[in-house]
C-alpha cells in the first residue's frame, strides 16, 4: 500500500491595517491528493458570515416553470421510441427526460419533485432515492439501446451559484462513449495504482482513513463517507461503493444509501447557512480498480453582491482550494449522519 499523505505549509508575510500595521503572517497548506498527485489550496481565512438569502420572492415569481406541476409531462422534450415508449420515466415525485440543450451523447434531466423551490434541509432522502432511481432507469435503457455508453455521470447543480438558472430541483444524467478529464484521471490513477501495488486503491483508501479516523465520517450499508485529504471544492464530502464501479448495478439499498448521505450533507451545509451546491457521481462499468464516487461541494451562497468562488486560481491555473480543513470538516458534519 503506498498512500502517502503530503502537505506543504506556505507563509505570507504582510504589515496589516486591521493590526496597526504590525507584521503578521498568513499559513497556507498545500496538499498533494494521494490517488492523482494534484495539489489544493486549503486556506485558512473566511469572509465574514452572511444571513441567510431569502429566496422566497424569487420562488413566487418563476412559479409555474417548465418543471412544475402541469408542465413537467406537457412541455419537456421526450426519449426517442427506442429509450422509452413513454417518453419520459418517472418514480414518485420524480420525472426523467433528455435534456432540450445538451452537452453530449445522451443528457437527461431528472426533475426531482413537485416542488418549486426547496431550501437544502427540506431536500429529503426519500427525494433523492427517487431521483437517483429514475436515473439509474435512464442509464439502463440508454445503455441497452447504447452499449457504448460506459461514461455517465449523475450531477446537481442546485441554484444560481451553482451553475443552473432554474430553481426547481433537479438532476443532470450525462452519457458518453468516452470519460470526462476527471473520469480519466480517477481512472487512469486508479489502474496505475492497481498494477504497483496489486490492490484497489480506493479499498486501501477507505481502510486507511477508517483507521486514521480524522476524515471517516461513517458508513452507511456498504456506502463509506469521508471527507477527502484534499479536496477540489468548499466542504467536499465524498462517498464511495464498495463493490461497485457502475451506479447501474447497484441495489435499491445501495441507492437509498447514497440518498441518506446527500440529505445529512445538505443537512450540514444548511446549517451553515450555505445555500448552493454541487454533486457529482462517477458511473463507470468495465473497470476493474474503479470504486464508484460520488463527490459534493458547497458553492459561495447567493446573496445580492454575489462573490464567484471560482477564481483565476480555479479557472486558469486549475489549483483547487478549499476553505475549511478536511479534518475540521469531518469532526463538524459527523452528528448530521445517522
Ligand atoms: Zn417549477
Amino acid at each position: 500500500m503506498e498512500i502517502k499523505f503530503e502537505r506543504l505549509h506556505l507563509q505570507s508575510d504582510l504589515l496589516s491595517p486591521l493590526k496597526g500595521f504590525e507584521k503578521i503572517s498568513v499559513p497556507t497548506e498545500v496538499r498533494i491528493d494521494p490517488l492523482t498527485g494534484r495539489r489544493s489550496r486549503i486556506i485558512t481565512w473566511t469572509l465574514p458570515p452572511q444571513e441567510g438569502f431569502d429566496f422566497s420572492k424569487m420562488a413566487e415569481q418563476s412559479k409555474g416553470c417548465i418543471f412544475c406541476p402541469g408542465n413537467v409531462l406537457e412541455k419537456t422534450p421526450q426519449f426517442i421510441k427506442e429509450i422509452s415508449s413513454e417518453g419520459r420515466i418517472s418514480i414518485g415525485g420524480a420525472t426523467g427526460f433528455p435534456n432540450l440543450f445538451p452537452a453530449g451523447t445522451y443528457g437527461s434531466v431528472v426533475v426531482l419533485c413537485r416542488d418549486h423551490f426547496l431550501n437544502l434541509t427540506q431536500l429529503t432522502p426519500n427525494i433523492y432515492e427517487e431521483g437517483l432511481s429514475v436515473s439509474v432507469e435512464i442509464i439502463r435503457r440508454t445503455t441497452i439501446f447504447d452499449p457504448d455508453a460506459r461514461y455517465w455521470q449523475v450531477s446537481q447543480n442546485f441554484l444560481l451559484p451553482a451553475g443552473s438558472s432554474i430553481l426547481h430541483p433537479h438532476l443532470q444524467v450525462i452519457g458518453d462513449p468516452l470519460p470526462t478529464n476527471e473520469m480519466g484521471w480517477l481512472l487512469d490513477a486508479g489502474s496505475s495504482y492497481y498494477e504497483r501495488n496489486r490492490s484497489h486503491y480506493w479499498k486501501d483508501l477507505i481502510q486507511t482513513e477508517k483507521g486514521l479516523g480524522k476524515r471517516y465520517i461513517t458508513s452507511i450499508g456498504n456506502v463509506h463517507w469521508f471527507v477527502s485529504f484534499a479536496p477540489i471544492g468548499f466542504n467536499e464530502v465524498c462517498g464511495s461503493v464498495e463493490g461497485h464501479g457502475s451506479i447501474l448495478t447497484l441495489s435499491k439499498k445501495e441507492i437509498a444509501s447514497l440518498a441518506e448521505g446527500i440529505a445529512s450533507t445538505l443537512k450540514y451545509y444548511g446549517s451553515k447557512n450555505l445555500d448552493s451546491f454541487n454533486f457529482s457521481i462517477y458511473s463507470i462499468s468495465g473497470e476493474t480498480s474503479y470504486q464508484l464516487l460520488l463527490r459534493m461541494i458547497s458553492r459561495t451562497p447567493f446573496q445580492p453582491n454575489y462573490l464567484n468562488d471560482c477564481t483565476s486560481y480555479e479557472a486558469l491555473q486549475s489549483e483547487l482550494t478549499s476553505n475549511i480543513f478536511p479534518e475540521e470538516l469531518c469532526r463538524e458534519i459527523r452528528p448530521y449522519f445517522p
